[in-house]
């Protein structure tokens, strides 16, 4: 289905059929910068490359490039050093929505609830059977 969209890049307004994210002239743009960015990462000297050397290097947008890594047209098996922001702290990552670090505090913070519903639960358990032991006492 189609659907008339602001393209991002440039404001006007296109057919959006879920395909692309901006209109067809900015795709094309968009094309010509990849071939630029990819002719650069091509050349072994520049693999290592980080996203500020092939922003300097070839005048690509830094979030142009975010989200080329993301969709995987730029692969962070081939080019290390690349990589597009964390949701939640905004440092480079090249795996999922979250780096290495807020994924590992998220896995702690779960931890801890966890650690602390069970603490709840040991503890229901103790009153319940300090109460029937006294109730048991009483009778
Ligand atoms: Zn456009
Ligand atoms: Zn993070």
């Amino acid at each position: 289905m189609a659907e008339l969209k602001h393209c991002p890049t440039c404001g006007e307004f296109f057919n959006y059929t879920g395909v692309r994210e901006v209109c067809a002239k900015c795709q094309m743009d968009e094309e010509k910068m990849y071939e630029t960015v990819y002719r650069f990462l091509r050349k072994r000297e520049n693999r290592a490359a980080n996203i500020d050397r092939i922003v300097e290097a070839t005048g690509v947008s830094e979030s142009l490039l975010h989200r080329w890594v993301r969709k995987g047209r730029l692969q962070p098996a081939l080019f290390p050093n690349l990589g597009y922001p964390c949701d939640k702290c905004g440092a480079l990552t090249n795996t999922g929505k979250l780096c290495a670090k807020c994924t590992d505090e998220i896995k702690q913070e779960l931890n801890t609830h966890d650690a602390a519903v069970e603490l709840r639960e040991a503890l229901k358990e103790r009153d319940r059977a300090t109460y029937y032991s006294q109730s048991d006492r009483k009778r």
